[in-house]
């Protein structure tokens, strides 16, 4: 080999060597470049998931029911608590919203929020064993280019509340209904007088017994009235002690005495001595004695009343008023507690009720954790049965 041709090999080689170094160098940025690569999608899938994972934990944990239908308005995606509310499965996903939860309303309202541009809001009534109301509102879903990509609803329930509403509105037309039947008694008897009435005594006292007594049955009502809406906000503070339950039964059926008497209706107190509970001993008070009241007044005449508790294993007490009367109709058991339900309402007016007694005994009893029930049935008397904790707060 000339030595032109030995530094032409050598160059060469040289290049060769030098191809071949650049390439591996490029072979390995390329690699790393690519594992970078690999490493961000990674990262990004991770942060996409963690991101999905909390939406869906965020949408899981709302209270509303949440369902997501596609531009074909399927269900694309459902909630827990839509799941729960329909009582659908996952397998509902694809399905259409009449499928899955069976009212024409809701699902019109969706075609109307898909189509349109603005949210609706609706209420509707769901049938079936158990009614529900729930408030609805949807929305289209669009893309950036403002094509609707599917809609969003929203459900909230709302049956408690309107539950509620309806009853204060009874409330107030029944409490209104109360005021006014004596009012009214009391001004014809007032107004009777005034027109000459006053002159023939006999007339004179007969009204005036009237007003005396309609006055008295207001007075009776506006206590109650004011108990309970004391009781309802919490604002009775119980004062807890120990109270002996044999003594407190004495009490209250002196106090009845008279009413007793009235209807020749025998009081016993078969309370043994050792039954001591922990409670607010002048609410306790009220609960024997609305209780016996009720066993009088709707006992039998010639009737007896007893009054018996006994200390519970576990613990806490019972205690019982229980008569030999005509007993409360099964269908009107379970409505008893009830404010202003009453059996018979001319017999409650008649006895001077005020339609509020057992809903108080219920508000006390709760109020020291313990609960009341009544055994009844038409020509078997009647038993209220209350049972309060060992040791109630
Ligand atoms: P009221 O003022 O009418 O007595 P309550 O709330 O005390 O109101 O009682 C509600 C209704 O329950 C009464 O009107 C009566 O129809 C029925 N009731 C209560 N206690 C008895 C009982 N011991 N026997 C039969 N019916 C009863």
């Amino acid at each position: 080999m000339t030595a032109g041709g030995a530094i032409l090999f050598l160059l060469l080689v040289a290049a060769l060597g030098l191809a071949w170094w650049l390439h591996s160098r490029l072979e390995a940025a390329q690699s790393r470049h690519e594992r970078e690569l690999a490493e961000e999608r990674a990262r990004h899938a991770t942060a996409l998931h963690e991101q999905t994972s909390r939406m869906e934990a965020m949408l899981d944990g709302m209270i509303e029911g949440l369902v997501v239908l596609d531009g074909r308005g399927r269900i694309a995606r459902a909630n827990r608590a839509a799941e729960a509310m329909f009582s659908f499965s996952r397998m509902m996903i694809g399905g259409t919203l009449l499928q899955a939860i069976r009212n024409h309303e809701v699902a019109a309202l969706a075609a109307r929020a898909a189509a349109g541009t603005t949210a609706i809001e609706h209420e509707v009534r769901l049938e079936g064993t158990k009614p529900r109301i729930l408030q609805v509102s949807a929305v289209a879903l669009r893309d950036p280019n403002g094509a609707t990509t599917g809609a969003v609803l929203v459900f909230h329930e709302v049956t408690r509340l309107r539950e509620l509403e309806a009853m204060r509105q009874d409330f107030v037309a029944n409490v209104s209904h109360e005021l006014r039947t004596p009012l009214s008694l009391i001004k014809s008897a007032a107004e009777t007088l005034i027109d000459g009435g006053r002159n023939d005594p006999a007339i004179t006292t007969r009204f005036l017994e009237i007003i005396d007594k309609h006055a008295t049955r207001l007075n009776l009502l506006i206590d109650d009235l004011l108990l309970l809406a004391r009781l309802d906000s919490g604002r009775v503070e119980l004062k807890f002690q120990p109270v002996a339950l044999r003594p407190a039964a004495q009490e209250a059926l002196q106090d009845a005495a008279l009413a007793a008497r009235s209807r020749n209706v025998t009081l016993e107190n078969q309370m043994p001595a050792e039954v001591v509970v922990r409670g607010d001993p002048e609410r306790l008070h009220q609960v024997l004695t609305n209780l016996i009241d009720n066993a009088i007044k709707y006992g039998r005449i010639d009737g007896r009343v007893v009054v018996a508790g006994r200390l519970l294993p576990s613990g806490g007490a019972e205690f019982s008023v229980r008569d030999d009367g005509p007993g409360i109709p099964p269908e009107a058991l379970a409505r008893i507690f009830e404010r202003f339900y009453r059996v018979d309402k001319a017999r409650s007016r008649e006895q001077g009720g005020t339609g509020l007694g057992l809903a108080i005994v219920k508000n006390v009893v709760q109020a020291h954790d313990g609960e009341v029930r009544v055994e009844s049935a038409p020509g078997a008397g009647t038993e209220f049965i209350i049972t309060l904790p060992a040791a109630a707060k």
